[in-house]
């Protein structure tokens, strides 16, 4: 069973990331356009041998500068009566030729000084670079034509001279990023493991630059043919006959006013050529970029999106700072739908904390985040259900409203303090900048308020702290400053999600008791998220046990830890260690928990349950109030007597 559904793992996984690179290249117009117009020249430039053309270097006195159609010569003749058509398709082939040559020959030359000099780093790094800043330091266009000019004009010089200019681009883009990358642990870990350094730069830092070079490759490949048709238009690429874009226009210059297509033609297509080039390049670059693969080449809004069928006519009027009624989210990747939220009910009162507990994946994050909005858009949207805050209807609301209440009336605090903070702000600007973003303070009462927040949130000497740069913080204190953040504007709820997992334990329990302190001081009502019944424990007033989406069990902490009806949350406590019980068994929760995007029908949880019958996958389960405050959905919950 186990086995069974590790083999299935990836597969999901794949299908969700799989959004092919034509899918998403066609997203983009331009970039389409431009792909075809590419494929196009480059199917006619190649089939140039194959066409029924003239020979483009037959001269004919007699034809001299037809017309174009005159004479059967489709674009006309030049002025040494050749076939311009024949001239334009060869031609466009050496250039094309000669334009990506130079690219690859500068990518793998950059791109290998680029890698020596970021992963060497120190003296070599020092020598190369010294090296590229003088290439860099002459006026590019100068510079190949020095070159050409010292090897003798001629195409192949001209490609190696467009090479040479090049180099710095690649060579820079690449040390920059192989100079993050080998600081990385993964590096570690492979010189760790012994492996040699020319090992570690192929296997480990490479596959990560790579699309880099390409996306460098595919916005300067377009430049590359641009700047080849300028040395032969100078007569120091391509030598007669022989024909290339730049040439042609080159001999076209001194005719252009008594016969201005000869040279019309070749700009067109330099024109047309290069364009697209630069349009597919920009188009390889945004699906190569890895941050926009997952959102597609749609940027995600600013809010998630509601789109909802049903709403729920009106709320309960329970004493609750925040309700939500049968919250519904969703993720629409292809033609694949996520119900990563499938009809959630929540409230909390005030200085109340409610824990929302389940396994990794269960939903939680997409529950707290979709009360706000920060579900990204595309691909999330809430389809159902409703949230109130204080009574005002949160999906009702403008944008204008909801961002003026995150971050005051409502704020978050994530898991991981060091992807959350900014890391080139120093912290202590950042609180201010939480403060201001609500409050119109002066600088220096932000200051001093945010001095008092690092203060109790019991960060030691905080005029110092306040200078300090994130990474220069441990991770407890990091997390102390999210907090503070947190409660910057005095929240009436405050959302933690999975706060101290990143901690170890003597910090989480000093964070733990500092959030239960803050509450019971400000009233503020906390939405605690955690997969940890040891965490629920110590600071929960009640819990709801979340599982595949949807809510099933909810009860105050002491009566579900003493008594837990659904067998889930019992095996969910089963897992948790008891200090002084080293005898216990430690029950692993056997399978996986269902992917939302095929969740079964019924009970999603029969699969692995111990006390499930084959009615429990029959039809949809109610949640039940069993008593005030307590409500399970199961068909055949825990007896009193068998339970714990
Ligand atoms: P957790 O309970 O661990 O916080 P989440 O709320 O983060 O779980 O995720 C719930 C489900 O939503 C997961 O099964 C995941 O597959 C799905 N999900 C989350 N974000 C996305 C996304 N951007 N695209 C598609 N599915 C997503
Ligand atoms: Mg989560």
């Amino acid at each position: 069973m186990t086995e069974a559904a590790a083999a299935q793992a990836p597969k999901p996984n794949r299908k969700s990331t799989g959004t092919g690179w034509f899918a998403l290249l066609s997203r983009n117009h331009l970039a389409l356009a431009g792909l075809v117009v590419v494929v196009v020249i480059v199917i006619l430039a190649l089939a140039a041998p194959l066409l029924p053309l003239a020979d483009p270097n037959a001269t004919a006195p007699a034809d001299r500068l037809l017309r174009p159609g005159e004479g059967g010569h489709l674009l006309g003749t030049d002025a040494l009566g050749r076939d311009i058509l024949s001239r334009l398709l060869w031609g466009t082939r050496v250039s094309l030729a000669v334009g990506l040559s130079a690219t690859v020959l500068a990518a793998v030359a950059g791109s290998l000084i680029g890698l020596v000099a970021g992963y060497a780093g120190g003296r070599v790094d020092n020598w190369l670079m010294r090296g590229i800043d003088m290439i860099m330091a002459f006026p590019y266009i100068l510079l190949a034509l020095a070159i050409v000019a010292a090897l003798g004009p001629g195409l192949l010089n001209a490609l190696y001279a467009i090479s040479v200019v090049n180099i710095p681009f690649f060579a820079r883009n690449i040390r920059g990023i192989t100079l993050g990358l080998s600081r990385r642990e993964f590096v570690d870990a492979a010189r760790l493991s012994g492996q040699s350094h020319t090992r570690i730069v192929l296997s480990e830092v490479l596959p990560n630059v790579l699309p880099v070079i390409v996306i460098t490759m595919s916005t300067t490949v377009g430049w590359m043919i641009l700047e080849t048709a300028g040395l032969s238009f100078l007569g120091l690429g391509a030598q007669p006959p022989q024909a290339d874009l730049g040439s042609m226009l080159g001999e076209g210059r001194k005719i252009l006013f008594t016969a201005p297509f000869v040279s019309i033609i070749p700009g067109l297509m330099i024109l047309v050529l290069v364009m697209a080039i630069n349009l597919l390049g920009d188009g390889i670059r945004d699906v190569l970029d890895p941050r926009l693969k997952s959102g597609a080449l749609s940027r995600p809004v600013a809010r998630t999106a509601i789109r909802r069928d049903s709403a729920p006519a009106d709320r309960r009027h329970l004493p609750a700072v925040l309700e939500v009624q049968d919250l519904q989210t969703q993720f629409h990747v292809k033609r694949r739908v996520y119900r990563a939220v499938g009809g959630v009910d929540l409230h909390l009162a005030p200085g109340e904390c409610l824990g929302l507990v389940g396994e990794s994946g269960s939903g939680k994050s997409v529950t707290a985040m979709s009360i706000m909005g920060l579900v990204p858009t595309p691909p999330g949207r809430i389809v159902g259900g409703a949230a109130w805050l204080n009574g005002a209807d949160l999906f009702g609301m403008s944008d204008e409203q909801i961002r003026r209440l995150r971050g005051a009336a409502v704020s978050h605090v994530f898991q991981d303090p060091l992807s959350t903070l900014h890391p080139l702000y120093r912290v202590g600007d950042q609180v201010i900048e939480a403060l201001r973003a609500h409050a119109p303070l002066t600088h220096r009462a932000a200051r001093d308020r945010a001095l008092d927040l690092l203060r109790l949130v019991r960060i030691p000497n905080p005029e110092e702290r306040m200078a300090a740069y994130p990474h220069e913080l441990s991770g407890g204190m990091r997390q102390r400053v999210c907090i503070a953040m947190g409660l910057a504007n005095d929240p009436e709820v405050l959302i933690a999600d999975e706060p101290t997992t990143a901690l170890d334990v003597t910090v989480q329990a000093q964070i733990l008791s500092l959030m239960d302190r803050l509450r019971q001081e400000r009233d503020a009502a906390i939405l605690f998220i955690t997969h940890d019944f040891g965490v629920v424990s110590a600071i929960c007033d009640r819990v709801a046990v979340m599982y595949a989406g949807r809510i099933v069990e909810t009860g105050t902490t002491a009566d579900i830890l003493a008594q837990p009806l659904h067998p889930y949350t019992d095996r969910l406590i089963a897992c948790v260690p008891v200090l002084g019980q080293p005898d216990r068994p430690l029950a692993a929760i056997p399978g996986r928990p269902p992917s939302v995007d095929a969740l079964p029908p019924g009970c999603a949880f029969a699969a692995r349950c111990p006390r499930a019958q084959p009615v429990c996958s029959a039809r949809e389960i109610a949640f039940e109030t069993v008593a005030p405050g307590r409500a399970v959905r199961c068909l055949f919950p825990l007896e009193p007597s068998n339970a714990g």
